[in-house]
C-alpha cells in the first residue's frame, strides 16, 4: 500500500546522511569517549565535533551544549535544575507535558507555580508574564513553537522580561528547531531544549543549551560527563546523528528550505479549506512554524478521521490523550478556548524534509472524501443538516 507520513511533529525519519554518519560508531569506532586511548580519543573527537554543529544551529558556544536522552530529559533538567522549593515558577497552559508535569512536580515539592493562559489564537501575552512576576520568581519556562498548532510564541519579549526581573528563562524549542532560525542570544534564554528525533536524528538523543555561568543542578549523579551537568557514558552514535542533523538543518535554513515547506503546508491547508465545509485552522491567524497545520473538522471525531485516513495510507494525528479509557481533548486546544467537541474534531498534519508535492496531492485527494464519508455516518452532522 502507498503510505504517506504527515506526522513529523510526533517523530521524523532519520535522514540517510545522518544514518551514514552514525554507522561507524556502532562498529569500528566503538570507544568510550572518556577513555584516554586511541579508541576513546576517536569517539571524543566525534562527540566534540557534533557539539560544535549543534552550537552553530543555536548560535551558542559548544561548551554551552549538554547532551541528554531527549526533549523530556532536557526539559526536566532545566526545570528541576534551575528552581527549588520556595521559588516561584511561571509556565504556560500549552506547554508539552514534559514541561507542564515537571513544573507540577516542582509545585508538589514546595514551589509556587503560575500557569499562564493563552488567547484564542494560541498566543501567550508577555504582559501576563510581567504581571505575574513575584519577588521570588526564579524561572520562566515558555515554549517557542507549540507541538500541536505550530504557533510561535513571543519568546524574545519574554526573555527581556525575565532579564529585567533577574529570573531564569527556559524555552523548549523542540518543535521550532530546524524549522525556524534560532539564536539563543536574541531569545535571551538561560536554557533551551532540543530533541533529535524531531529534526531527522534518532529517537533517544537531545540537548540542553545552558548559558555560560548558569548554575544548574544535575538530575543524574555519577561521573563527570558533560562538565558534571549530565552523568552517564555518552550515546556516541546518537550524538553524532544529532550533530549531522543539526548541520543539515542549518544549511537548509540558510538556503530558505523553510519557505518551500511553508508553501507545501499552505497548499495542503488551503486545499482542505476550499474543499471541505465546517472546518477551520487552529492557530491559523498568527505566525507558525512552516510544517504544521491543525484543522478542526466539525461534527466528526478526530480519532475516527485519523483511523480512516490510516486505513487508506495517510498518517496524521490528533492531540488527544487517552486517559482511563476515555478520549480527553487536547489541553492545548482547550486552553485556546475550543469547545471539547471541536477540540476532539481536530487533526494535525505535520510535514518533514522527506515530504513531497505528491504527498500533498495524495492527502488532498483523500481528506475531503474521507471527511464526507464520516459525516454521512455522524448523527450529529445529520441533525445539524436537518435543522439548517
Ligand atoms: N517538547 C515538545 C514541544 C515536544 O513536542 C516533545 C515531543 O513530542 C518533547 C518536548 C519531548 O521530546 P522527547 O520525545 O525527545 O522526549
Amino acid at each position: 500500500m502507498h503510505r504517506v507520513y504527515l506526522d513529523n511533529n510526533a517523530t521524523t525519519p532519520v535522514l540517510p546522511q545522518v544514518f551514514e554518519a552514525m554507522r561507524p560508531y556502532f562498529g569500528e569506532n566503538f570507544g568510550n569517549a572518556s577513555s584516554i586511548h586511541h579508541h576513546g580519543q576517536e569517539t571524543r573527537a566525534a562527540v566534540e565535533s557534533a557539539r560544535e554543529s549543534v552550537a552553530k544551529l543555536l548560535g551558542c558556544s559548544a561548551s554551552e551544549i549538554v547532551f541528554t536522552s531527549g526533549g523530556t530529559e532536557s526539559d526536566n533538567l532545566a526545570i528541576a535544575g534551575l528552581a527549588e522549593a520556595g521559588d516561584h515558577v511561571i509556565t504556560s497552559s500549552i506547554e508539552h507535558h514534559a514541561v507542564l508535569h515537571a513544573c507540577k512536580h516542582l509545585e508538589e515539592i514546595g514551589c509556587e507555580l503560575t500557569v499562564l493562559p493563552v488567547d484564542g489564537r494560541g498566543l501567550i501575552d508577555p504582559s501576563d508574564v510581567k504581571h505575574t512576576l513575584r519577588p521570588n520568581t526564579k524561572l520562566i519556562s515558555v515554549m517557542m513553537a507549540n507541538n500541536e498548532t505550530g504557533v510561535l510564541q513571543p519568546v524574545e519579549e519574554i526573555g527581556k522580561i525575565a532579564a529585567e526581573a533577574g529570573a531564569y528563562f527556559h524555552t523548549d524549542v523542540v518543535q521550532a528547531a530546524a524549522k525556524v532560525a534560532i539564536d539563543v542570544m536574541r531569545i535571551g534564554c538561560h536554557a533551551l531544549t532540543i530533541s533529535g528525533h524531531k529534526i531527522h536524528a534518532p529517537q533517544g538523543i537531545g540537548a540542553l543549551y545552558v548559558k555560560k555561568g548558569t548554575k544548574i543542578r544535575p538530575l543524574l549523579h555519577g561521573g563527570r560527563h558533560e562538565r558534571s551537568r549530565r552523568a552517564g557514558t555518552e550515546n556516541v552514535p546518537g550524538i553524532v546523528g544529532l550533530g549531522k542533523a543539526a548541520e543539515i538543518a542549518k544549511q537548509a535554513l540558510d538556503c530558505g528550505d523553510d519557505k518551500k515547506m511553508a508553501a507545501m503546508r499552505d497548499r495542503l491547508e488551503q486545499g482542505i479549506l476550499a474543499q471541505v465545509e465546517d472546518v477551520g485552522v487552529n492557530g491559523g491567524r498568527v505566525a507558525r512554524v512552516p510544517n504544521t497545520t491543525n484543522i478542526h473538522f466539525d461534527h466528526i471525531e478526530g480519532e475516527s478521521l485519523v483511523i480512516a485516513l490510516d486505513l487508506k495510507g495517510l498518517a496524521v494525528s490528533t492531540g488527544a490523550a487517552c486517559s482511563s479509557g476515555a478520549i480527553e481533548p487536547s489541553h492545548v486546544l482547550i486552553a485556546m478556548g475550543l469547545k471539547p467537541d471541536q477540540a476532539r474534531a481536530s487533526v494535525r498534519f505535520s510535514l518533514g524534509k522527506q515530504t513531497t508535492a505528491d504527498d500533498i496531492d495524495f492527502a488532498l485527494a483523500l481528506v475531503p472524501e474521507t471527511v464526507a464519508r464520516l459525516r454521512e455516518l455522524s448523527p450529529a452532522y445529520k441533525r445539524q443538516a436537518i435543522s439548517t
